[in-house]
């Protein structure tokens, strides 16, 4: 029987594969841990070719998704599931990240097995219980069963400071997506679906509250933009949620400069972050790695839980509406001093070394 202290690691999405796959590495490089990785089934077609990319091995794939599934039945699932696995495994802690279902249920199920749990990416809020839906409540009662809150920032510790947790039990440790970010850069063998020579915008937008009106007027400025500038190319790889493919195919396709393309993988991804012109997106890691890349993001949201980037002046909120979206751009696009400023505001969160920092204080505490 080895001798080494078993961490399980429990990832549900997309973002949290991204996320938790450097400190997955980071445990099977160390001489002390041994990691059990636990996919809870809520995403499938985005997780299976970034486990691959990463070089995962996953242990145990609790499959918990079903047709139309309520919140309350997903987080309900894997709440039981995870339960009968940590009586199974009885691991020395659970590492999960983030503010969805599985983060939820994850550190839930540790906190009744009495299991502590470590959660990386701590400390986000909006302030807003609505806000985004329901990421800020699911992170919100995370922290209340969590052992060890890794926060990005100084900002995220803030966060946690003023809703009263130890300070002895936050570390600031920089984002773990920037680990990943350097990870993937250093692979060049990906095929790109942008056209040789044409500058082009990337797009991302699917986040729940966007649905419906939101994403058509989101739609509306892609339009817009494309048609006063046809030299350049807007890729947008559309999400496979169907409420978000219905509404951008009937408002784009046939326009020749918008590319829509499948959801790309991640290191495909990474290179056309790193070669857009410009950034249009309503994700949370996007507004991470893009400021690392010199790469300024318009934030199709109204809020965000991210504030240091656009305190910094390398990303700026602009919302839905469909005229404030193409003035900021076409603002980025057409003078070059505003451009410079952002893209040179500087990257607040982190050196890429987030995991190693996360697996010491793990080790401290574990090892005694
Ligand atoms: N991403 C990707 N392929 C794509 C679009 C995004 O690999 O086609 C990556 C992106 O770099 C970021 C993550 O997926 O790290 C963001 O996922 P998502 O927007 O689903 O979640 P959020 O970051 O908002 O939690």
């Amino acid at each position: 029987m080895s001798s080494k202290q078993k961490l399980m690691v429990v990832i549900g999405t997309r973002p949290e594969a991204i996320k938790l796959a450097p400190v997955v590495d980071a445990i099977r490089r160390s001489d002390w841990a041994e990691c059990e990785l636990v996919l809870t089934g809520q995403h499938k077609e985005l997780l299976l070719p970034l486990i691959e990319r990463f070089g995962l091995q996953v242990d145990h794939n609790l499959n918990v998704m079903r047709e139309n599934q309520t919140l309350s039945h997903v987080t309900a699932r894997i709440l039981q599931s995870m339960d009968d696995l940590l009586v199974q495994s009885q691991p020395a802690a659970v590492i999960g990240q983030g503010d969805t279902a599985s983060v939820l249920a994850g550190s839930m199920a540790s906190f009744f097995r009495r299991i502590p749990f470590a959660h990386v990416e701590a400390g986000l809020r909006t302030g807003n219980i609505d806000l985004p839906f329901p990421e800020e409540l699911n992170r919100v009662l995370t922290s209340r069963m969590t052992r060890w809150h890794f926060a990005p920032t100084g900002m995220a510790q803030d966060n946690l400071l003023r809703e009263g947790f130890d300070p002895a039990s936050i570390w600031v440790t920089g984002n773990t997506v920037i680990d990943a970010l350097h990870m993937m850069l250093s692979q060049s063998d990906v095929a790109l679906p942008s056209r040789p020579g044409r500058p082009f915008v990337l797009i991302t937008a699917h986040r729940r509250e966007n649905l419906g009106e939101p994403m058509q007027h989101i739609c509306a400025a892609i339009l817009q933009l494309a048609q006063l500038h046809p030299g350049m190319d807007f890729i947008y790889p559309v999400h496979p949620n169907p409420g978000v493919r219905q509404i951008v195919h009937r408002a784009l396709q046939g326009q020749s400069n918008v590319l829509l393309v499948e959801p790309c993988d991640y290191p495909v991804f990474c290179q056309l972050m790193s070669r857009a012109r410009l950034i249009l997106s309503d994700s949370g890691g996007v507004q991470e790695e893009a400021p690392a890349l010199g790469k300024p993001v318009l934030v199709l949201r109204e809020e965000t839980e991210r504030p240091e980037a656009v305190a910094l002046g390398c990303n700026l909120l602009v919302g839905t509406d469909t005229s404030r979206i193409v003035d900021a751009a076409q603002t980025l696009l057409l003078d070059r001093t505003v451009y410079d400023r952002m893209a040179h505001a500087g990257s607040p969160y982190g050196d890429g070394q987030a995991s190693q920092r996360i697996l010491e204080v793990l080790r401290q505490t574990l090892i005694t």
